[in-house]
């Protein structure tokens, strides 16, 4: 796929320069060619931001590499509904995928004294894996 190039034909030079696609592509890299953590923020908080450094980015567009298709409106949650800045939503340590705090069964008060939260989905898949882990041995 060395003919990939999402940004020039979708965008047509419209694209921001710190913005980034999210796609399910994945390439692998040498740890020595990683100079750095790019912090990719969704529109809104990138909206929101006093200082855009060097490694501030957003991220928009969701581009799907097994439909060949751009999903241009992030959903969140369990509930699948575009961003709600009246939601107080929380952060997956894992995926990133943010969650509406009511939609996940949590009170402000608990999203603040919560240090990591992990997804229901995230989770799952660690019960899955620690269940292979056990039946196969
Ligand atoms: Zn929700
Ligand atoms: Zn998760």
């Amino acid at each position: 796929m060395d003919d990939y190039k999402p940004y020039e034909d979708y965008f047509d030079g419209s694209h921001g320069i710190s913005e980034l696609l999210k796609s399910n592509h994945y390439d692998n890299l040498w740890p020595e060619s990683v100079d750095g953590k790019w912090k990719v923020h969704d529109i809104k908080e990138y909206q929101r931001l006093e200082i855009v450094g060097p490694a501030d980015y957003y991220c928009r567009i969701k581009y799907d590499m097994k439909s060949e298709s751009y999903q241009s409106e992030k959903l969140y949650c369990s509930c699948e509904k575009p961003y709600n800045p009246d939601l107080k939503m929380i952060q997956c340590e894992r995926c990133y995928e943010w969650y509406h705090i009511n939609c996940i069964g949590m009170t402000e008060g608990e999203v603040e004294s919560t240090g990591d939260y992990i997804c229901d989905p995230c989770r799952n898949i660690e019960t899955t894996k620690h269940n292979n882990l056990v039946t196969t041995s």
